[in-house]
């Protein structure tokens, strides 16, 4: 009996009616695990309709009451970590400690919506006038939706959810149809932890159901993380429709190493950062830009033999290293990518096309790949690849390189490793990028920061979590109010001014 992923809508389970279904696969057997239902339009607009009918009561449930919501939840996640990474790998490969790194940087998330009544205090001024105050307050907006990708399945959905929720919003969470179960384990603890039925809802679904949403009429803002092409198609369907949009796209994150970095530290941290999770990471270094040739061989030196040794094995195996892709397209276009490579002209220093590991042939692995001498003209320089292949480009000096990185149409994140401090700032403060490391490999904020890249990795001015969560999951109202209200100065025709 196929086990079959439903929605989560109203505080329960709820069979798809459409006979619209993807299959869900185990990326390490090639086998199939489940299928999840596809939400048509009207199932869209049934859990729109729970969300707007919660909306009333939870809005005005007090931020202080919505928190502790939100801590109960935090025990449930924390109680249930290695069953949400469990779930995590079976759907998506990645290694069971990645998985459960995730789970906790999700959770960071949690903890700051926790601190709702801090953030939501608002601005106050005294006589602004003769006698009058001044205040602004930030108001929930209603229904809001967050569409997120497959290679976070718990992360992702929680940069999102949290702040809407604690911010005094009912939400509608459209997850990736390849991975799409701990979004309902998500609804599910949520519920246990007391969150009134309505506020968080699970729609599955494919692109039918995200368009449903974009023309919602009652659905006043989407956060989006994706793709580019995708992530500019809901940023214009969404702004056209009137909504409040932020959407986050792919990436091309560059390592700079100059000649004087620690080159151990380096390539240390260069294997994480590009074969971690098998390179779906928008987070992932896919370029390593090394200054000098001398930099550049010393580098290929010491990654060379850890790349051939990576250890690939199913995200179960307490040993892995790195698991499979999540899907057999996925697989195959990444090895298009380096049949590309080679084509365009780079080196294949490392090829792990042939990689055969020892379970089931029909899982979806791949070794490692290492490219040298790649150009800024080849495609597997421009293209985000999103797998396991890391390309080094060998530059002549700083300026060289900063110019490379800000030529990019991806602007994420980026990184330099160097010993030097005027390098170090003058690459954080002029590089075109959203996220900066100076010798830190993936410079994801933390969640009391805001997320987000610049240029063709993000549409819509706010980046999520953090500060900019609240500001993207409130609106501002700001009220001027006379007391004692009884005192007259006539009708004054001209602009209002203070005398
Ligand atoms: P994707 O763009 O294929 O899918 C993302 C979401 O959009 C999914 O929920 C999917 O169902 C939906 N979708 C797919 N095609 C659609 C269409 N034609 N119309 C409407 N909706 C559609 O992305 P993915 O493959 O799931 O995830 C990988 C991508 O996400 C990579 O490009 C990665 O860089 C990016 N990503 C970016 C960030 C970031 O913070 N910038 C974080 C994680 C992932």
């Amino acid at each position: 009996m196929i086990k079959k992923i439903e929605h989560f809508i109203d505080g329960a389970l709820m069979p798809g009616a459409s006979d619209r279904e993807a299959i869900v696969f185990n990326p390490a057997t090639g086998t199939e695990s489940a299928r999840v239902s596809l939400a048509d339009a009207n199932e869209v607009n049934t859990a729109v309709v729970a969300a707007k009918t919660a909306f009333p009561a939870w809005s005005e449930t007090t931020p202080l009451n919505r928190a502790r919501v939100l801590f109960k939840f935090k025990e449930l996640v924390e109680a249930n970590r290695e069953n949400l990474a469990k779930m995590i790998t079976a759907e998506h490969g990645k290694v069971l400690n990645d998985a459960a790194g995730e789970v906790t940087r999700g959770l960071e998330v949690v903890e700051f919506a926790c601190g709702i009544p801090h953030l939501l205090k608002g601005e106050h001024s005294v006589n602004v006038g003769q006698g009058i105050d001044s205040w602004s307050e930030m108001q929930p907006l209603g229904v809001v939706a967050g569409i997120t990708p497959f290679n976070f399945p718990v992360m992702v959905p929680m940069w999102m959810f949290p702040i809407a929720i604690a911010c005094g919003n009912t939400f509608i969470l459209k997850p990736s149809e390849k991975d799409p179960s701990p979004a309902i384990f998500i609804a599910e603890l949520l519920k246990e932890a007391g969150l009134p039925d309505g506020v968080f809802n699970v729609v599955q679904g494919d692109k039918e159901a995200v368009d449903a949403l974009l023309c919602h009429n009652s659905i006043e803002a989407v956060s989006f993380v994706g793709s580019t092409p995708i992530a500019q198609y809901i940023y214009a369907n969404a702004s056209e429709n009137g909504k409040r949009v932020q959407a986050l796209g792919g990436a091309k994150n560059h390592m700079l190493i100059m000649p004087d970095a620690d080159m151990d530290q380096a390539a240390d941290a260069l294997m994480g950062a590009a074969y971690g999770s098998a390179g779906e990471r928008c987070m992932a270094i896919s370029v390593a830009v090394c200054v000098g040739n001398k930099t550049a061989d010393m580098l290929l030196k010491n990654l060379k033999p850890r790349v051939e040794t990576l250890k690939v094995k199913p995200g179960t195996d307490t040993e892995a290293e790195m698991g499979p892709l999540v899907s057999k397209q996925h697989l195959e276009k990444v090895k298009s990518y380096v049949d590309l490579g080679i084509k365009e002209g780079a080196t294949l220093v490392v090829d792990g096309r042939n990689f055969r590991h020892e379970g089931p042939e029909t899982g979806y692995f791949l070794g490692g790949c290492l490219f040298d001498k790649v150009t800024e003209s080849m495609r597997i320089y421009k293209e985000e690849i999103f797998g396991p292949v890391l390309c080094i480009v060998r530059v002549e000096n700083f300026n060289d390189g900063c110019r490379l990185i800000n030529n990019h149409e991806y602007g994420n994140g980026t990184t330099i490793f160097t010993r030097d401090g005027d390098s170090a700032r003058q690459f954080a403060h002029s590089i075109q990028v959203g996220m900066v490391g100076i010798n830190v490999p993936i410079p994801v904020p933390m969640a009391f920061h805001s997320f987000g890249g610049w240029k063709r990795s993000l549409f819509g001015p706010l980046h999520v979590h953090g500060p900019d969560g609240v500001r993207f999951n409130t609106r501002m109202k700001t009220m001027t109010a006379r007391w004692p209200a009884g005192i007259r100065q006539g009708s004054d025709f001209s602009m209002p001014t203070m005398k």
